[in-house]
């Protein structure tokens, strides 16, 4: 079936109970057994699964094209246990312009762990080549990156990490499953952060991590979510279940939206670049345009005139809400590097922008008066 099809249909079954259309939210935390702990209905406690967080999994895996998904308290509660689901005395090797918390929880948690972590720009194969080690266990790649916008090439990485008996992990947040599928390209693992597109409305936290084999990492990483707790609420499942229902249509308006808007900054005297994979000028264009279905909702840009410039900018919006997060129905802006703190390596003068589904020419007017 086609991925509109999937993200309607997969996990949608009326409620075998009553006949209920939209899916019923089972807050219960614990589910009657019989009296030596056989389960009649398959559940037994909250912390380890319900059926309204495995309609989810259904559905997520489905529109990824995995065997299993996982879903998880938020995109980092997802990260945090697929890391320490992995075996002690590995290397990941990471991105250079992973999101921020990632590279914390690298810098701080992988060696409590018993990882090793390193980095390097995922857009350079030669660079990725040399920076493999023997132990090298995973690569963890974003893309499109936050907040870059780098693309890297999925194919090739893949064969890469698989070429040392390595595996590969796409962080496809703002791609989403309706723009870039990492496991048909050859990735092992997608995670998202379900907070993004997935939700898409600004009312949920949620993470998941789809998998490509339905094998023993699969099992670690379940248990990781059972004993260590990352779960998910049934609420915030029920409604990224409700997200995933409308976004290949979103992301459709979401992408043209950004297109628009990103050619009309570009042509902005006061803009110095603009980051955004559908322009022809993005370095990694032609990588964006075999491996992407549409190049996505998020961009960014620098203004000339550095930090107090951009700082300025953000300023004088009327209709973006100045806010951090991405991927729900509304225009978010931010200044990146005031978000990220003084270790952030994003260029002082960025602007990250969410593009939402207004029309994208009030859109464009208002970042243009903002730039004049
Ligand atoms: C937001 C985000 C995360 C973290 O997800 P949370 O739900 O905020 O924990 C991870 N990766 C990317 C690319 C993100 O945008």
């Amino acid at each position: 079936m086609h991925f509109d099809t999937l993200a309607m249909r997969a996990g949608a079954e009326a409620d075998p109970e009553t006949g209920a259309v939209a899916p019923p939210i089972h807050l219960s935390t614990t589910f009657e057994h019989g009296p030596d702990g056989e389960l009649p209905h398959g559940y037994l406690y909250g912390r380890y699964a319900n059926p309204t967080q495995d309609r989810l999994e259904t559905a997520l895996a489905a529109i990824d094209g995995g065997s299993r998904a996982l879903a998880f308290a938020s995109g980092l509660a997802a990260t945090s246990s697929f890391l320490q689901a992995l075996p002690a005395g590995g290397h990941v090797l990471f991105a250079d312009d992973v999101y921020f918390d990632v590279r914390t929880i690298a810098r701080d948690y992988l060696p409590r762990w018993g990882l090793t972590a390193s980095h390097v720009d995922m857009t350079d194969l030669a660079a990725v080549r040399a920076a493999l080690r023997p132990e090298t266990t995973l690569l963890w790649v974003e893309t499109p990156s936050n907040p870059r916008l780098k693309v890297a090439d999925i194919a090739a990485l893949a064969e890469l990490a698989h070429g040392i008996g390595a595996r590969l992990l796409v962080d496809g947040t703002f791609a989403t499953p309706a723009l870039q599928q990492p496991l048909a390209l050859g990735a092992d693992y997608v995670l998202h952060s379900l907070t993004k597109y997935l939700g898409g409305h600004t009312d949920v936290l949620g993470g998941a991590v789809v998998f490509r084999a339905d094998d023993e990492v699969v099992q670690r990483c379940f248990q990781v979510r059972k004993t260590l707790g990352a779960i998910a609420s049934p609420f915030g499942c029920w409604l990224v279940l409700r997200g995933i229902r409308s976004l290949a249509v979103r992301m459709e308006r979401h992408a043209a939206n950004a297109q628009a808007v990103a050619e009309a900054l570009a042509a902005h005297p006061s803009v110095e670049a603009v980051h955004y994979p559908g322009l022809p000028s993005h370095p990694q264009h032609a990588v964006a345009a075999r491996q992407m279905k549409a190049f996505g909702g998020m961009l960014s840009f620098q203004v000339r005139g550095g930090l107090e410039a951009a700082v300025a900018v953000v300023a004088r919006v009327k209709l973006f809400t100045v806010a951090t997060s991405l991927g729900g129905v509304e225009s978010l802006i931010e200044h990146r590097a005031s978000i990220e703190g003084p270790a952030s390596p994003t260029p002082a003068n960025l602007i990250r922008v969410s593009v939402g589904l207004e029309h994208a020419g009030d859109l464009i007017d208002d970042l243009l008066q903002a730039l004049d």
